[in-house]
């Protein structure tokens, strides 16, 4: 029995991109090899990055002044790289230590910080707004980037604490950078309002291994020599991902939730899908007497939904918790958990999710508060 996996990443894949990925695991396209077996520079392998690529642009409609990269080292290694390559010119970045230039960032929770603590290394993080008073239940207000900013960060949607900004902040001719690790493919976005847009596949995409990078062009070529190779879009770039061998299998199923998703009518119809899985755990949660939704209305996540017990008692509390983890999962509905560091519970409810699972989680809700 398949069970619906309510984890934050990685997270289910849809059945028929699992079952396509199976029956074609030994024999692929009739090159009578698996794609774990290709070379990344084989003639069998180029239609599948290529078709990735393509299927991506198309679903995001992104502008042909973008590029496309698909890297490794997970969302994380873009907290480094990209003030690696935005945020030092090259007359001034000596190393790690030389002059820096500045960048802006909104704090909205764990991700963001990760972001700016990373990128604190390498230039100087002016934090400019924070939801941390009230434990990152809202998106702040954005204020105007400086005037000399390399960049300003947001993360578009806070996995953690489930919040989702509700407008795309001006930030004028500052780059906009975003992570939208948990949000990718979830809705219409419009790319040309942001200079970087990059996310882990783990969630919206396919398997852990591969990330998204979709880049302007004219910030593609400013990393100072020193920066290792690759960390640098220039050669990412340059070499059409294929610097080095990339996670050839990854891709292939990014290809393949790609190809999904466009079958499904791309983003305006997942977003009509994930609105209304989304609200019916919120409307069930309004009328909870025993959890609720931590998050302010405008600024609830469509893919990550956090919710706790109303109730004082710390002790309590937590052995609600408890029981509600170990007896959902009894019943196939796993991973509820909330992130380690944040409590409570939480129902990661990405693209592949099918109204069914969520419909399951809200009758067991039900019967669980009855109880
Ligand atoms: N950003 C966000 C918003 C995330 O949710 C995560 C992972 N949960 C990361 C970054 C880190 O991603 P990775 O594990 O791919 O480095």
């Amino acid at each position: 029995m398949r069970v619906y996996n309510f984890s934050p990443g990685p997270s289910m894949l849809p059945l028929p991109v699992l079952e396509k990925a199976a029956a074609e695991m030994c024999d692929a396209n009739g090159t009578g090899q698996s794609v774990m077996e290709m070379s990344h520079r084989s003639a069998a392998y180029k239609p599948i990055i290529e078709k990735a690529e393509v299927l991506l642009r198309n679903l995001m409609e992104i502008p042909s002044n973008y590029r496309v990269l698909f890297l490794q080292g997970g969302a994380s290694l873009q907290f480094s790289m990209i003030p690696l390559n935005l945020a030092m010119s090259k007359e001034q970045a000596k190393g790690p230590d030389g002059a820096k230039r500045k960048i802006t960032l909104i704090d909205t929770g764990i991700w963001a910080q990760k972001a700016a603590e990373e990128g604190a290394k390498y230039t100087e993080v002016n934090i400019s707004a924070s939801s941390k008073d009230k434990a990152y239940t809202y998106i702040p207000n954005a204020p105007a980037p400086g005037a000399d900013d390399a960049y300003y960060h947001i993360t578009w949607n806070n996995t953690i604490v489930g919040t989702k900004w509700a407008d795309i902040p001006d930030t004028g001719s500052v780059p906009l950078v975003t992570d939208i690790s948990s949000s990718i493919l979830s809705e219409p976005l419009d790319v040309s309002r942001f200079g970087l847009i990059y996310a882990g596949a783990q969630k919206n995409l396919g398997p852990a291994g591969v990330t998204v990078v979709i880049i302007r062009e004219d910030l593609i070529g400013h990393a100072p020599a020193w920066v290792p190779a690759m960390l640098r879009y220039d050669i990412h770039n340059k070499e059409g991902s294929l610097y080095n061998t990339p996670p050839c299998y990854a891709i292939y199923m990014v290809g393949l939730v790609l190809e999904w998703l466009k079958a499904l009518g791309g983003t305006e119809a997942i977003a009509g899908i994930n609105r209304k899985k989304a609200a019916l755990l919120y409307d069930y949660l309004e009328t909870s007497k025993m959890f609720y939704s931590p998050v302010e209305k405008k600024y609830r996540s469509l893919m990550n939904i956090p919710f706790v017990p109303r109730e004082d008692d710390a002790e309590r509390k937590a052995a609600i918790e408890k029981r509600f983890v170990s007896e959902s999962a009894a019943v196939g509905l796993m991973n509820l958990a909330g992130h380690r560091l944040v409590g409570g519970m939480r129902a990661s409810i990405y693209n592949a999710m099918p109204e069914d699972g969520v419909k399951a989680l809200i009758s067991f809700m039900e019967k669980f508060e009855k109880s």
